[in-house]
């Protein structure tokens, strides 16, 4: 695989910070009418349209080859680069994120 950003999403993963990550479930809103979910990160909501669940957030995907991420390693990869609430594969950080720093020093 090899997927390509467009120069200015290279230049904005570039200047986040990534770690190295084991995906985990995080807190979500779910509405309660329909299967739409956000991420809980502590916003007002309104409890008559949307519950909180603390695991809700079942997975998470590659902001560049959409491949999904999620606790599961036989459905998904387990293991990611996060920052700002984004996931890459490391596929892609290595592709795409990495290169660049190894340039750079
Ligand atoms: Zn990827």
């Amino acid at each position: 695989m090899d997927q390509q950003l467009n120069p200015r999403d290279l230049k904005y993963f570039r200047s986040l910070k990534w770690t190295l990550q084991t995906w985990k479930p995080t807190p979500a809103l779910i509405e309660k009418k329909g299967a739409n979910a956000r991420p809980y990160i502590g916003q007002g909501y309104d409890p008559v349209f949307f519950d909180l669940v603390e695991d809700g957030w079942r997975h998470d995907h590659c902001e560049v080859c959409f491949v999904k991420l999620c606790d599961n390693p036989e459905t998904c990869q387990t293991e990611g680069y996060t920052a700002d609430r984004q996931w890459l594969c490391r596929e892609c950080y290595e592709q795409n994120v990495a290169v660049s720093s190894r340039l750079r020093s």
